[in-house]
This record gives structure tokens, sequence and C-alpha cells, in this order.
């Protein structure tokens, strides 16, 4: 196997520092569930890697207005942070399912998004959540919403010589649920066929649908968001007409497409199944 430099910056500013020094041949690593693994099957081969592991306050759930989440912070810290248990069940459910407790110790919410997969399991929630991508460069900070954030399979809006630094989602306001699903061939540790996700803001009498955010995983080239289904439901109690109206809409903005794992016809099909149930879920959830 060729040899490679194994680079530890202490501050953001050091690593964009090596990023800038190194250039387009190194490659950040986050907890290296993708970058090893890509790195061994050789679809890339990065003649540095920096590790952003030893650079301190990338990891942390913090909730003061808005919640944001360090790009380090790894899935284990989300599934087992009562915080996003209690209020951000939609998050909650996404991470606790992401591959084994191991991968979920190491692997990190922004290695997830960085690396644009469209199953990832964490965009759908977090597109439904409003997240905003903060990135760090050699010109100072962005913010990218995550709407405009993936532009492909494994692309995004980030410069080779950038660093997502944490992700910022909007103010809650009650009363509102949300849910996901991770639709896989089996319940053991796999890559979703689908992902379907689902936040809704209720009006008082907790019937009405005041605003809503559909997103999905594997329904198109990148992670993305249903806009037309989500302004069929608002204004709106969710009757079983409704639904069908806003299933329609879903399809008809999505783009599945026919792989090994599944039919468009299969995934289009669940997604009028799942996307109904989330609904009623997180009206459920809305309601406690
Ligand atoms: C066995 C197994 C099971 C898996 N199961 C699932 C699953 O169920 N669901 C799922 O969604 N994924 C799954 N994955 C994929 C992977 O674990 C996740 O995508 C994970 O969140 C990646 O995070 P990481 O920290 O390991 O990223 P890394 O591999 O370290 O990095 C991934 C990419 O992001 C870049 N990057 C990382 N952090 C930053 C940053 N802060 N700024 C800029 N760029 C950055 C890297 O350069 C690289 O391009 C699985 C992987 C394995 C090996």
């Amino acid at each position: 196997m060729k040899r490679y430099d194994y680079l530890k910056p202490y501050s953001v500013e050091e690593a964009l520092d090596l990023l800038a020094g190194v250039g387009d041949t190194a490659m950040l690593i986050a907890g290296g569930t993708d970058v090893l693994v890509k790195r061994k099957l050789g679809q890339i081969d990065p003649a540095a890697l920096i590790s952003l592991k030893s650079i301190p306050d990338m990891s942390y759930i913090k909730e003061n207005g808005m919640l944001t989440i360090g790009a380090m912070t790894t899935h284990r810290q989300l599934e087992t942070s009562p915080l996003i248990h209690s209020r951000y069940p939609i998050l909650h459910d996404a991470v606790k399912n992401i591959g084994s407790v191991q991968i979920r110790n190491t692997a990190t919410i922004g290695g997830n998004i960085v690396n644009a997969a469209p199953s990832a399991d964490t965009a759908p929630p977090l597109l439904a959540l409003e997240a905003v991508a903060r990135i760090r460069g050699p010109q100072g900070t962005r913010d990218v919403p995550l709407t405009e954030f993936f532009v492909g399979p494994g692309r995004t809006t980030m410069q080779p010589n950038e660093i997502l630094t944490e992700l910022v989602l909007t103010r809650h306001t009650s009363p509102c649920g949300g849910a996901y699903y991770k639709l896989s061939r089996r319940a053991a540790m796999d890559l979703p066929l689908l992902g379907v996700a689902v936040q809704l803001y209720l009006e008082p009498d907790r019937q009405t649908i005041r605003q809503a955010r559909l997103a999905y995983g594997v329904a198109g080239p990148t992670p993305m968001r249903a806009f037309a289904a989500e302004a069929l439901l608002e204004g709106r109690k969710p009757t079983p007409e409704i639904l069908d109206e806003m299933a329609q809409a879903v399809c008809q903005g999505t783009s599945c497409r026919n792989s090994l794992r599944a039919s468009a016809w299969y995934r289009e099909e669940m997604i009028t199944v799942f996307t109904k149930r989330m609904i009623r879920l997180a009206m459920e959830r809305a309601a406690t």
C-alpha cells in the first residue's frame, strides 16, 4: 500500500494552513469511516491526510436559541444526547440506526454531510430542520443552507481548502414534531434504500399543519426537499385525500432510479407509504 503523510493540527487555523500548504493532494479526515474505506478500495489516493481529531471544540451539541452541532460530533454523541432525543426526535431516529455502535462511536455528522452520499442518513433530517452548514476557509466564514450544499452524488459546494465547522439548525416553535424512517433491506447494519424525513409545525389546535418540511435520501442524485408537497400540506389537516395529493406531489418532485438494491417503482411506492406514516408519527409526537 502506498504511504501517505498523516498530519495532526491542533486548531482550525492550523488545519487551514496545512490545507493551503499541501494543496489538492491532501484530504481531511474526521472519523475515517468513509475516507479509509474509499482509500482501501482505491477510489481516492491522497498524498496526505489531515486529521481534525485533535482540534478541541469541534465536537458539541448546544442549544442557545438555535441548535448548533460541531462538525466532529459523533453519531453516538447525538444518539445519547437527552436534548436530541427529546427535542429533535427526527435526528435521533436517523443517528441511532447508522452503521453499528462501533461506527457511530467514530463517525461524525460533519463527515456524513461532506461525504454527500445520496444515502447519507443525517442529510434528510438536517434538510427538514433547515440546517445551515458553517464553513471556514482562507477568506473567512460562510454559511450555506443545506438546500444549496449538495450539488451531486459525493459533491458539495465546499472547496478543497475549506473546513465544515458546525451545523446550525432552525429555532423550533411549538407545537412541533418530526420523524425519520430509514428503509433498508435488513434490520442489521445496512444503507437506506430510501430515507424519509418529516418535520411538522402545527397550529395551536395541534391538528392543522402550519409549516411542513419533507426531505428524502436516495430519491435523487442528492438528498432533497419536496417543496411542492410541503406547500400542499400547509394550512390544512392531513386528511387521507390531502395525504394522497401530497404523496403524488412528492413522487413528481423526486427522481428515483433503478439500482441493484431497489427499483425506481418500488422506491416511489415506499415514498408514498412512509411519508404518510412519518406524517402521522410527527403529528403524534407534536401532540405529546
Ligand atoms: C460499516 C459501515 C456502515 C455504515 N453505515 C452507514 C449508515 O447506516 N448510514 C450512513 O449514512 N452512513 C453509513 N456509513 C458511512 C459513514 O460511516 C458515514 O458517512 C460517516 O458519518 C462519515 O463520517 P466520518 O467522520 O467517518 O467521515 P470521514 O470518513 O473522516 O470523512 C468523510 C468525508 O468528509 C470529509 N470531511 C470530514 N469532516 C470534514 C469537515 N469537518 N470539513 C470538511 N470535510 C470533512 C472528508 O475529507 C471526507 O471527504 C457507514 C460506513 C461503514 C464503514
